[in-house]
């Protein structure tokens, strides 16, 4: 019996190295926020769980921790992008009290059509318990 294969990647086990690449486990990382079970304290660590929910393909995640005044409606992810690798290059505020923070990386992936990188400068902001991402700053 042979199972379908699934073109995302599936959830990673608890003991897998977290694909936002902190070297934590996925259970000690990104998977506590993803599976809802705590909220992640910083902006960058927000901002490290929406790469992993982009890395394994989960978009409620993406959809539950953007500002609902910036959310889409929906969101379709490519099936054939690989999400592989986070760079987390400035952080700007976005620490415990903190209510808006700032987080520069730069993401790589892999692509059919080609293997590319991203770099975004990302507005979070804090309420009632959660960090959101709200928007990326325009480039210079
Ligand atoms: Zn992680």
């Amino acid at each position: 019996m042979t199972t379908p294969p699934t073109k995302l990647p599936r959830t990673p086990d608890a003991q897998d190295r977290c694909p936002c690449l902190s070297g934590n486990t996925y259970g000690e990382c990104c998977g506590r926020y993803l599976s809802g079970d705590s909220a992640a304290p910083t902006a960058e660590a927000l901002m490290r769980s929406r790469f992993t929910a982009f890395a394994t393909g989960d978009g409620d995640y993406l959809l539950r921790s953007w500002w609902p005044a910036t959310r889409p409606v929906d969101l379709e992810l490519d099936e054939d992008m690989r999400w592989y690798r986070l760079d987390i290059l400035d952080t700007v505020r976005g620490k415990v009290g903190d209510d808006d923070g700032v987080v520069t990386f730069r993401a790589y992936y892999r692509h059919p059509d080609g293997a590319g990188q991203q770099q975004e400068t990302s507005r979070f902001r804090h309420r009632d318990g959660h960090w959101y991402y709200v928007d990326a700053l325009a480039l210079d």
